[in-house]
């Protein structure tokens, strides 16, 4: 009941939404067509696997998806293959998300990037990417994580992807990304030699459909630490004019309620922030420019569709440090998406805790191959070809620490 309640009695499915709850047979009755489908299979055996969890986890809210009869059918079919945990939790998320903003009489643009499928490209093998709330993007360099982060932007910026397929390798490329707005749409790229060519829906449109904007933020171009902010340094961390960065700032206590108690900006612009007392970060030069990307992203979701891309950020950062960034990601509330392409052994055990993982792998050539795991979480352990994914990972990783 309280699931239901906490859907306001809609179905979870982006793509679905519909009504579960209505008036029944005669003056009294109530028709219910919703059903708690669990995020996690109830029994051992049964779709997406245990994940682990022990049998009274699993039956707890938690685990559960308010659905209607049809999708709660539907996601379980083929041993819930094509609808993974994480993108279960993802959808409950966006759903309560967007369920209580809305009570609270805000109108949130609704939008939710699902997949990017590759369909032939210089560097990329045939594969897609179906993406949650969290993801992680596992692959060494010259696997084409940059190549990859470039077919995503070139919905809205094809700069970087046409300097490299005109200029740097010279091929023709053709990808396809679906999102819901909320129905379920469709955008290809095409690139032959020069030409550039994008259809939305099987339409051809002359310019970048836009249909989300993608914010990047890596170690080769920022500095993930920050000694004394400022005004003016958060906005050229975020590339953002300086009153975005106060509106930001200003968030913070709002949308970090367990971790920053207030904020007051001097008139020199510095920024001084109370956590809550007791609030554990460790060292918090490094850990506060998180907490400006997850306010940031959130304050921009609330516009238009946003997914985070979170390249290498945890150079020169304590393990402990790491774990506070995942729990901050990991807090239901948010509403962007993230992809965080890591080597860290720590958010590889994550994969568990609603990330999905996508491994770039080098197969045939130059070519890499987009490896994901699918549904069931127990296959982990023997995909692909018989190696855990601790183990590819491992060799993956020529900067690994660890694993
Ligand atoms: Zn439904």
């Amino acid at each position: 009941m309280k699931l239901a309640q906490r859907a306001g009695f809609r179905c979870s499915n982006p793509q679905c939404g519909a009504l579960t709850i209505g008036p029944g047979a005669g003056p009294e009755g109530v028709s219910d067509t919703g059903t708690a489908a669990h995020i996690f299979a109830a029994a051992a055996g049964g779709p997406r696997g245990t994940g682990g969890l022990s049998d009274e986890e699993r039956s707890t809210i938690s685990n559960g998806i308010w659905m209607c009869a049809n999708c709660g059918r539907l996601v379980d079919v083929n041993a819930g293959k094509l609808y993974s945990a994480s993108l279960l939790r993802s959808w409950k998320d966006l759903h309560e998300n967007r369920t209580r903003l809305e009570q609270g009489g805000h109108v949130q643009p609704f939008g939710w990037v699902q997949s990017l499928e590759v369909a032939s490209h210089y560097l990329f093998m045939p594969g897609i990417i179906r993406l949650s709330k969290l993801n992680l993007l596992f692959g060494m360099n010259g696997s084409g994580k940059t190549r990859l982060f470039h077919l995503l932007t070139c919905m809205s910026s094809p700069q970087l992807l046409m300097d490299a397929a005109v200029l740097k390798y010279p091929a023709d490329l053709t990808c396809e990304i679906t999102w819901f707005d909320p129905a379920l749409r469709r955008a290809t790229v095409d690139v032959r030699g020069e030409a550039l060519a994008y259809h939305v829906d099987a339409r051809r449109v002359p310019l970048p459909p836009r249909p989300y904007r993608v914010w990047s933020f890596g170690t080769r171009n920022q500095t993930f630490a920050m000694d004394s902010p400022t005004i003016g340094g958060i906005a050229d961390f975020l590339d953002i004019d300086p009153w975005a960065a106060r509106t930001v700032v200003h968030s913070l206590p709002d949308l970090l309620p367990g971790v920053i108690s207030g904020v007051t900006v001097s008139d020199k612009g510095s920024v001084d922030v109370a956590y809550v007392r007791g609030w554990r970060a460790a060292d918090r030069r490094y850990i506060f420019p998180f907490y400006v990307l997850a306010a940031f992203a959130e304050l921009q979701a609330r516009s238009e569709p946003t997914i985070l891309v979170l390249d290498e950020p945890f150079t020169f950062m304590d393990p402990v440090m790491e774990l506070e960034v995942l729990d901050l990601f990991e807090l239901s509330h948010w509403t962007f998406q993230v992809i965080l392409a890591t080597f860290s052994p720590h958010a590889c055990d994550r994969r568990h805790q609603g990330w999905s993982a996508t491994v770039l792998m080098p197969a045939d050539g130059r070519k890499s191959r987009i490896s994901q795991e699918d549904g069931d979480v127990e296959a982990i352990n023997r995909a692909p070809e018989g190696e855990s994914w601790e183990e590819i990972i491992r060799k993956l990783g020529p900067n690994n620490r660890g694993l």
